[in-house]
């Protein structure tokens, strides 16, 4: 605040040629209450002399003067920007002068016969306030125009929109990004404008809806941000943009709400980003599921050629053949078999990737279980002349709840393993408890082997998907480097540990720890087997329902073997035109996949509620390449009785053929 005091003293100006008009003005200054220090110039360019190098509170200024009139001399002022307040004083009064003085920015008049010490001290005191208020009001204007800069430098230097509306939804203010985006829009529809108000948006309704609901919701005094999708620019590839908006109360003075900001931030190139990569990955899943479902469509392919070659090679073999024949056919056995067991392995490692494996919660016997293991591999060890043992710790419980054959397939594969890479010593699979409680047990296998062992810089890499520990493996020894991944994944699924330690050279020992429930402790009828194909199965009527030619023939001469002539029927249809017509068929061999009538299809359709066929229940054994445990349990549930899967083994077949007709054979 400048404004002076009464003590201070004012300078004046006075301007005038008139020696006793001075003299007056003088005299009367002197009798007011005002400390004043008075200049006095005698015509117009001593004033404008003085005026450049000297400040003043007041110009008392004589209209006429001998060089320029006081008209000119304002003007004069004005142009050198001097803003000290001008009273005019004329000999008398003239108010078309006065009206052209003050409208050239004098701030009072009077004639000079008003002059005395009251005027005077009053025009001086008003001239002082007045400019006081104009000195004032020029700096909060300036201070005003300045934070306007700093704002404006901040709304502008943003690409995002910032705008602004009233209560009554008109657009009060937006920055040049707003302007630009909406202008640009305007244009691409036809229109210029400069005053853009919010009906002049160029947003569908439904978006305009939108804005007005959540002005009316931001009136209510709430404060909040949405994402949303408009059409405010265009951008190259035809989407329309995202933006994270903000919605602001704007509260006046008295503490009223009377606007809204709004702060809509361009995230449409995030949000690009966070779309690829959702695009990416879900690409990558198909891309996943793809590769799995092609190789389990292959390799179930593959098993149904693989049935006739593995099943016409064994009726081979038992045939009476000279040596290097034998040998041969030998050879093809067992190169078959490891083939199956290759494409077995691609069958389960595309179901586990595909996540479809599924674990069953039975009781069961373990000694069973690892006394056939035993005895399965028995013979190959005796072969390779390994000492092979199998023990298992007394206070291991008889019955335990869970997956036998997830089991029997882990330690197959871990027993397979130790077999292959060993050439000489021992193998010992050894059964025992590592924890327990009240009903849970966690049993741990250990299958330990003095074969080739596994380099240590290898050893962290073996249980991944097509790894072998060198690249003479596959040569050598032959597999596929998957089973050991399966191994882990099915171990793991059943919440279990595998582990391995080894010495290269010395041999390798895979620890396998898995869960299971205590089971119930009720008796498993040990299961009397008759002794195997000794059986004459001639005085039965088995029906093969069977679409391939080539395992229509390999079970005809399995069965031939066993004195019995198969009746076939080559799809669904005739199977049940037969079924209709004979009541003396005692059992159907029912392959799964085949065209127009599956063979679930055909059972319901045996077993159905109206069926005509003369037995609706005979014995029903479906035939199928998979060899999935969702499969037989969907066999169950279509009516059949049990499930053998191709490539078939004659001794499975023929016992499961044996169970169901027993009562006929006894006759
Ligand atoms: P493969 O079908 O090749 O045997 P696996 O996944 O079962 O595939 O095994 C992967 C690799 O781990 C094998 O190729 C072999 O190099 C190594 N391996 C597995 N078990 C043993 C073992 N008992 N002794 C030595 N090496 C082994």
């Amino acid at each position: 605040m400048t404004t002076k005091s009464a003590s201070q003293v004012f300078k004046l100006l006075l301007v005038d040629d008139n020696e006793l008009d001075v003299l007056n003005f003088q005299r009367n200054i002197k009798k007011t209450d005002l400390r004043t220090k008075i200049d006095i110039c005698y015509n117009a360019t001593e004033a404008l002399n003085k005026l450049a190098n000297n400040s003043y509170d007041c110009i008392f200024l004589d209209y006429l003067l001998p060089d320029i009139d006081g008209l000119q001399l304002l003007r004069k002022l004005r142009d050198m920007a001097i803003n000290t307040p001008v009273s005019v004083m004329t000999s008398q009064g003239d108010e078309k002068i006065a009206v052209e003085m003050i409208k050239n920015g004098a701030y009072d008049y009077f004639t000079k016969n008003e002059i005395n010490p009251d005027k005077l001290s009053k025009v001086v005191l008003a001239a002082v306030r007045l400019w006081d208020a104009e000195r004032q009001s020029e700096v909060a204007e300036k201070q005003i125009i300045e934070n306007n800069n700093r704002l404006n430098a901040i709304l502008e230097s943003t690409r995002n929109l910032i705008y602004a509306f009233d209560k009554n939804f008109n657009l009060i203010s937006f920055n040049s990004s707003f302007k630009e985006n909406v202008e640009h829009l305007l244009k691409l529809n036809g229109f210029v404008k400069t005053d853009i108000n919010l009906a002049d948006i160029p947003l569908n309704t439904e978006l305009k809806d939108e804005l007005v609901r959540n002005i009316q919701r931001c009136l209510q005094g709430e404060q909040f941000t949405i994402l949303q999708q408009m059409s405010f620019r265009t951008v190259t590839d035809n989407q329309t943009p995202w933006y994270e908006t903000t919605f602001n109360p704007i509260i006046n003075s008295l503490g009223e709400i009377n606007g809204v900001s709004i702060f809509s931030q361009d995230i449409t190139d995030k949000k690009k980003i966070e779309q690829d990569l959702l695009k990416a990955k879900n690409e990558a899943i198909a891309a996943a599921k793809a590769k799995s479902e092609f190789l389990s469509n292959m390799s179930h392919e593959i098993r149904t050629p693989m049935n006739a070659i593995i099943g016409l090679t064994e009726l081979l073999l038992e045939e009476e053949l000279q040596l290097p024949i034998l040998e041969n056919i030998r050879s093809i056995k067992y190169s078959a078999d490891n083939l199956l067991v290759i494409i077995n392995d691609i069958l389960d490692f595309s179901k586990i990737e595909a996540g479809k494996v599924t674990f069953e919660q039975i009781d069961f016997d373990i000694r069973n279980r690892l006394e056939e293991l035993r005895k399965t591999f028995e013979p190959r060890t005796n072969e390779k002349g390994l000492i092979f043992e199998v023990t298992t710790d007394a206070d291991v419980p008889k019955i335990i709840k869970g997956d036998p054959f997830r089991l029997n397939q882990i330690l197959f594969n871990l027993v397979g393993n130790a077999i292959k890479f060993t050439s000489e010593g021992k193998i010992a699979v050894h059964t025992s408890i590592s924890q327990k409680t009240e009903n849970m047990i966690l049993v741990k296998f250990d299958i330990i082997d003095s074969g080739i062992g596994i380099p240590a810089n290898q050893q962290s890499r073996i249980f991944e998907s097509f790894t072998q520990a060198n690249t003479d493996i596959t040569r050598i020894y032959g597999g596929s480097g998957l089973g050991l991944a399966i191994t882990k994944n099915l171990v793991q699924l059943q919440h279990g540990n595998i582990s391995m330690t080894s010495k290269e050279g010395e041999g390798a020992t895979f620890t396998v720890t898995i869960p299971f429930t205590i089971g119930e402790l009720r008796k498993i009828a040990d299961k009397n087997k008759k002794n195997t194909e000794s059986v004459d199965l001639s005085n039965l009527n088995i029906l093969l329902v069977e679409d391939n030619l080539m395992n229509q023939f390999v079970a005809k001469q399995f069965f031939k073997k066993w004195e019995n002539e198969l009746i076939i029927a080559s799809h669904g249809k005739d199977a049940l035109t037969i079924l209709k017509e004979r009541n003396d068929i005692d059992l159907v061999l029912l392959d799964l996949q085949m065209p127009e009538m599956s063979g679930f299809e055909v059972a319901s359709a045996i077993r159905a509620f109206d069926s005509e066929v003369k037995n609706p229940s005979l014995p029903i054994i479906a035939l199928s390449a998979d060899a999935f445990i969702e499969t037989r349990r969907k066999v169950i549930e279509a009516g059949m009785n049990d499930y053998v899967t191709k490539p078939f083994k004659s001794e499975e077949l023929f016992n499961k053929v044996l169970k169901y007709t027993q009562k006929k054979l006894a006759h």
